[in-house]
C-alpha cells in the first residue's frame, strides 16, 4: 500500500466525488521544502519561522530573514507557503527575549503575545516576508490567536510594513485556530482572516487541559478526542459563513485514520509531515465526501477517541 501510494506521490489529489482537497507539508528549514516537494507535497501549509530565532544571541535582522523565506520559497517552486509568524514564548525563550519567569509557559506570553508584546519585532519579519519574490506564493499566518483584536494589531502592523515597502499586492492573512477561544469564535474571526488553519497540538493541550510535554499523559492526550472534533466542527462552520477555507497543520493531519473525518468536517487543506503526504494523499483519493460527512456526524456523538477510531477505521 506504501509502494502504491509513493508511485502516485506526485498526482494531484481528488476525491472520488471530485473534491479537489490540498496535500502540503510542514516545514521549519530549507531541506524540508526539499523534502515537502520529493514527497510530492503541493506546497507548506506551516513554515515554522522559529528556527531562525533560537538559539542565538540577537534576532535574526530582516536581511537575514528575507534571505532565508526566500530560499524556502524558491525550494518550493513556486507551490505555496504558508509563513507562520514567530511562535516562541514561555519554555522556547531567547536571550533577547526577556519573557518573566511564569507559572504556567503554556498559558503565558507566547506566540503572537510575544508579536505584539515587541511590535518592532513583528514589523521586521512582516517586512522580509514581503520581500519574497514572487509575495503572491507566500501567505501569512498568526499562532495562538484567542481573540480577533489580536489579528487586527497584526493587520495594522502589515499595513504599515507595506506602507513602508510600497507594496501593494494583497497578502493571505490567516489565523492559525488553536485556543478553545478561537475555535468557538471562528466565525468572528473569519470575518477578517483570510483563512483559518487548525494547530490540532495546542488546541488538544488546551481544550483537554492537558500539557502536551507531559509524558503521563501523552496516551490520553489525543487530538479525536471528540471534544476536539466538535472545535474543529466549529471551526469549519464558523469559516464556511465567510466562505473561508480551513487547514489542518497539527499532527492529526498527519494520522490517515483522521483523514476523512476531517474531510467531512469540512477541511480542504491538510499540511502533514513530509513523509507521510503520499499516504494521506492516496487516502483522499479513495474517499467520497458523502461517506466522510456521515463519518464526522457519528465520529461528534462517540464519548471517547478509541469509539471515534473504530468508526474511522471501519470506513
Ligand atoms: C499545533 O499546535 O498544532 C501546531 C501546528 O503548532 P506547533 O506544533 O508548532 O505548536
Ligand atoms: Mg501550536
Amino acid at each position: 500500500r506504501k509502494a502504491a501510494a509513493k508511485a502516485a506521490a506526485h498526482q494531484p489529489c481528488v476525491t472520488k466525488d471530485g473534491v479537489r482537497i490540498e496535500v502540503f507539508a510542514n516545514t521549519g528549514s530549507v531541506k524540508d521544502a526539499e523534502a515537502a516537494v520529493a514527497n510530492g507535497a503541493e506546497g507548506s501549509g506551516l513554515l515554522r519561522t522559529e528556527f531562525l530565532f533560537l538559539d542565538r544571541e540577537t534576532p535574526p535582522d530582516e536581511d537575514e530573514q528575507a534571505r532565508q523565506y526566500q530560499a524556502v520559497a524558491s525550494a518550493l517552486d513556486g507551490r505555496p507557503l504558508i509563513i507562520r509568524t514567530l511562535d516562541v514564548g514561555g519554555d522556547k525563550a531567547a536571550p533577547y527575549l526577556p519573557i518573566p519567569a511564569e507559572e504556567n509557559p503554556a498559558l503565558g506570553l507566547r506566540g503572537v503575545r510575544v508579536s505584539l508584546w515587541r511590535p518592532h519585532l513583528l514589523k521586521t519579519q512582516l517586512r522580509a516576508i514581503l520581500r519574497v519574490a514572487p509575495l503572491g506564493q507566500c501567505r501569512i499566518m498568526v499562532p495562538m490567536v484567542a481573540s480577533l483584536d489580536e489579528l487586527r494589531a497584526v493587520r495594522a502592523v502589515l499595513d504599515e510594513a507595506k506602507r513602508e515597502l510600497g507594496v501593494v499586492e494583497t497578502i493571505e492573512l490567516g489565523v492559525m485556530i488553536e485556543t478553545p477561544a478561537a475555535a468557538v469564535t471562528a466565525d468572528l474571526i473569519a470575518a477578517e482572516a483570510d483563512f483559518l488553519s487548525v494547530g490540532t497540538n495546542d488546541l488538544t493541550q488546551y481544550v483537554l487541559a492537558m500539557d502536551r510535554g507531559n509524558p503521563e499523559l501523552a496516551a490520553r492526550i489525543d487530538a479525536l478526542h471528540p471534544a476536539v472534533l466538535r472545535m474543529i466542527d466549529q471551526t469549519c462552520k464558523g469559516a464556511a459563513r465567510h466562505r473561508r477555507w480551513v487547514g489542518v497543520c497539527g499532527g492529526l493531519a498527519s494520522d490517515v485514520v483522521a483523514t476523512p473525518i476531517l474531510l467531512g468536517l469540512g477541511v480542504t487543506e491538510l499540511s502533514t509531515t513530509a513523509s507521510i503526504a503520499p499516504e494521506v494523499k492516496a487516502r483522499v483519493r479513495d474517499l467520497s465526501l458523502d461517506a466522510c460527512r456521515d463519518l464526522a456526524r457519528r465520529a461528534l456523538d462517540q464519548t471517547t477517541p478509541e469509539a471515534v477510531r473504530d468508526l474511522a477505521k471501519a470506513l
